[in-house]
């Protein structure tokens, strides 16, 4: 049916498998469908495929190749680099296949491959379970469980990608398989962190935890304490055990009640711990992060996990402009630490932020071996991100938040975490995975496409034989 020497006939071909809606640039839904969260990246593929099914994700794969055009892969559409979307290319659009399903007695889930986060999320706290995801709920559980998955619980029970037991995955032949511990067993180890190399997931089975209201205890310093209140935060997060994670953010303090007149519309600090075990506990947890510097003021509350996991989804919105540097720190030294408040300081826009925050816990417990996943063992994870809305600043914000992480370069401690990567040079991926963990990655892209049919990602292209 599929001579690949003919447009013509990838074309009938498609119209006789493809199932779902087909999106072209006459459509009205077009500009919709193909607009991704970052707004930077204005781009128009020659087609989208709205899969509703494994076997339609097969069919707009085997088009594609046949009619010779590249293929890009939306999830949730986050990714800060767009790789979701290209010019001219074939869009394979996941978003419809957002069907979630629990199994609470075998504390488990399967949630089809275009899945948000809060799709899963509503699902599983039904039943007082939950993977452990991502921050945002609006993320999309695709991209984030291939490329790692950090998150409030990831110190309490891991990544995202430690919880994946099994994948429905359409390879770049249009072949489905189910990768399992025992079958393409070394499959499922490079989907646990490879990134959107080897395969099109159409369903994650994943593992599920138990979660119940969380103590929730924020507290805001001027820039000028910034100095005391992140020794504090650094001798305070390296001594806690998993139920707790602490963060901090340089970001523009906003007009929230609890935060004083006179810190309104400046960059501040913000340190956040949030205590899983008994709320009632929590109180006494988290109180020593605030004790010996004290902040201007604080907001404490319990929270239910749903409430948590949407504190942060009106922070960054679809369709802003964004621009992201991220690398993993080795300890926050007081040289570092001046660093990060100059970058606040010198921030162009009221929307961005610096990020970053402690690690460890049960991110390095599970065995590296387990998963292609690099690095679990770093401190801390620092994350310059711009946001912003007129075209005319992108030079100015992206530049402020390379510069960001650029004037960290003395503490850093090599790599990055994948899902942040946008705009690098070339070689960044292999340094992202370091040499064994590409090779074995580059292995297995050979074996599953050996043509680098998914090649809009953060790519690793196939060993050579
Ligand atoms: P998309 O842009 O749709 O996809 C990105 C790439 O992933 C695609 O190009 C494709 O290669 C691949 N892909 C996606 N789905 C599939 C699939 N089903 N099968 C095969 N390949 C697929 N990361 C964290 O770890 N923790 C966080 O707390 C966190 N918070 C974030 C908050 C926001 C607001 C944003 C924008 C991002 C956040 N991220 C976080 C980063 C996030 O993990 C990445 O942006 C990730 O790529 C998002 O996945 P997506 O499916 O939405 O992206």
């Amino acid at each position: 049916l599929l001579d690949p020497a003919s447009r013509n006939s990838a074309e009938q071909f498609l119209r006789h498998h493809f199932q779902g809606p087909l999106v072209g640039p006459d459509d009205t839904a077009y500009d919709e469908v193909r607009a991704v969260w970052n707004g930077m990246h204005d781009r128009r593929p020659r087609l989208i495929a709205r899969c509703t099914s494994a076997a339609d994700v097969s069919a707009a794969l085997r088009y594609a190749t046949a009619a010779g055009l590249a293929v890009t892969v939306r999830g949730g559409g986050h990714n800060v680099a767009g790789t979701a979307v290209a010019d001219d290319a074939v869009m394979i659009d996941l978003s419809l296949l957002n069907a979630v399903e629990v199994d609470p007695g075998a504390h488990l889930v399967r949630a089809q491959g275009g899945c948000l986060l809060r799709d899963v999320d509503a699902a599983t706290l039904a039943h007082g379970l939950v993977c452990p995801s991502g921050v945002v709920a609006h993320t999309g559980l695709g991209g984030l469980t291939l490329g790692g998955g950090y998150g409030w619980l990831a110190r309490k029970w891991g990544l995202t990608c430690d919880h994946l037991l099994a994948a429905e995955v359409v390879l770049a032949d249009g072949t489905i398989v189910e990768a399992t511990e025992d079958q393409h067993a070394e499959l499922l180890w490079g989907l646990r962190g490879g990134g959107g190399n080897l395969g099109i997931v159409t369903r994650f089975t994943l593992r599920l935890r138990p979660v119940g209201p969380v103590h929730y205890h924020t507290g805001v310093h001027p820039l000028a304490d910034v100095p005391e209140a992140l020794a504090r935060y650094r001798e305070f997060a390296v001594a806690q055990g998993p139920d707790l994670h602490a963060t901090a953010a340089l970001k523009q303090a906003g007009a929230h009640s609890w935060i004083p007149e006179r810190l309104r519309g400046r960059p501040a600090l913000f340190l956040t711990a949030v205590w899983f075990g008994d709320p009632a506990d929590g109180p006494r947890h988290t109180a020593p992060l605030f004790s010996a510097a004290a902040p201007d003021a604080t907001d404490s509350r319990v929270l239910s996990y749903a409430q948590l996991q949407a504190l942060g989804d009106h922070g960054e919105p679809h369709g802003h402009r964004y621009f992201t540097k991220s690398c993993y720190l080795t300890d926050l030294t007081e040289g570092a630490v001046a660093q990060l408040a100059d970058t606040a300081q010198e921030m162009p826009s009221a929307l961005s932020s610096v990020d970053f925050e402690y690690l460890r816990g049960a991110i390095g417990d599970v065995p590296d071996a387990e998963s292609a996943f690099p690095r679990r063992d770093a401190p801390y994870i620092c994350t310059v991100s711009a946001q912003w809305t007129d075209r005319a600043d992108d030079e100015a914000n992206a530049a402020w938040s390379r510069q960001g992480t650029a004037r960290l370069a003395e503490w850093q401690y090599g790599g990055a975490y994948v899902n942040y990567l946008q705009d690098e040079r070339p070689g960044r991926v292999a340094e992202v995975y370091g040499a064994a963990r590409y090779e074995r990655l580059a292995a297995l892209k050979r074996r599953y496409d050996p043509d680098n049919v998914l090649a809009g990602n953060q790519n690793i292209p196939p060993a050579a034989h």
